[in-house]
């Protein structure tokens, strides 16, 4: 456990008078923050800022966190939100984000003429690689995960045919076709759901072979916060609004734990009346700097 995973705050040595109260505890994830994919794509634009590599862009915002894209733009960092932009940029270097981008898309930076650093996580890439393999084998490639999401166009972008992409179990149809299916998930999907949804393949006919390919930090992370939101009376989740894995993890926390808030920052738990409780847990997205997850530490002992 890190150092500020799990405090106890004796109210009696904070007001200084009122012994007799119980000892208020604020138990932070150890898994709260930044994941390995989410550090490695972040340090490579620092990096590369700092060899002065310009132009500078990111094809889309390098994680979902603010704080962190306005101090990398501020620093002459450029963000790419789509092909036509890319298109009209000055040839320079193109990060590509954890999440991986699709076959075509990484062919037309190239053809541009940019120098692409591609920071797509490793355990993106090896799904990328087991829709490739599944397709040479003849299977229909089956993506478990939100089709919106960029992560789960850019699976679908590296599969020859059209995948199927199921977010939820209501999605799956009985199948009749004779043929031979293979699924995948989201990096960051929620273990149970996708549980669920594998279950639900097998019963309504789709002969498949399925490789969980959620990422062991998502699972790790997920494991944690479920197991603390089921021993506190509050719980808080810090990550970006857009963020997926934020929204399933306070998912999560929300069914064992009814208050549950889903914060961006500490200024933030004043605005949705935050009030102290004898227990309170933390956990944090992956695009969440541990800047912002000390600051609502600070934040909730000062209310305790
Ligand atoms: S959540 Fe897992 S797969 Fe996604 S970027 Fe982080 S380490 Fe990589």
């Amino acid at each position: 456990m890190n150092d500020a995973a799990a405090e106890n705050i004796t109210a009696a040595a904070l007001s200084g008078t009122d012994t007799e109260r119980e000892p208020m505890q604020v138990i932070t994830a150890e898994t709260a923050g930044f994941c390995f994919g989410v550090e490695r794509a972040v340090s490579l634009v620092w990096d590369l800022l700092k060899s002065g590599r310009q132009p500078l862009y990111t094809y889309g915002p390098i994680i979902h966190n603010e704080t962190v894209v306005g101090e990398l733009e501020e620093a002459g960092v450029r963000i790419l939100n789509s092909l036509d932009e890319l298109e009209q940029a000055e040839p320079g270097t193109v990060v590509i984000r954890s999440h991986g981008v699709t076959r075509a898309e990484q062919e037309r930076m190239e053809q541009l003429g940019h120098s692409v650093a591609d920071a797509t996580c490793p355990f993106v890439k090896k799904i990328h690689r087991l829709v490739q393999e599944s397709e040479e084998r003849g299977e229909q490639v089956i993506i478990v995960g939100d089709p919106a999401h960029p992560e789960v166009q850019g699976i679908r972008g590296w599969c020859r045919d059209e995948p199927l992409i199921i977010a939820d179990e209501t999605d799956i149809i009985t199948n009749t076709a004779e043929k031979r299916y293979f699924a995948v998930s989201q990096t960051t999907f929620n273990l149970q759901k996708f549980e669920k949804i594998v279950a639900k393949l097998k019963k309504s006919g789709y002969d498949i072979s399925v490789v969980n390919t959620i990422c062991n930090a998502t699972q790790r992370r997920q494991s944690e916060a479920e197991a603390i939101a089921a021993k506190v009376d509050a719980m808080i989740v810090i990550g970006g609004s857009q963020s997926s894995n934020t929204r399933k993890l306070c998912e999560i926390c929300r069914a064992n734990c009814a208050k549950t808030y889903y914060i961006q920052s500490a200024n933030d738990l004043g605005n949705l009346g935050f009030t102290p409780v004898r227990s309170v847990g933390i956990t944090a997205g992956a695009s969440t700097p541990k800047k912002i997850i000390e600051e609502v530490q600070s934040y909730v002992r000062s209310k305790l």
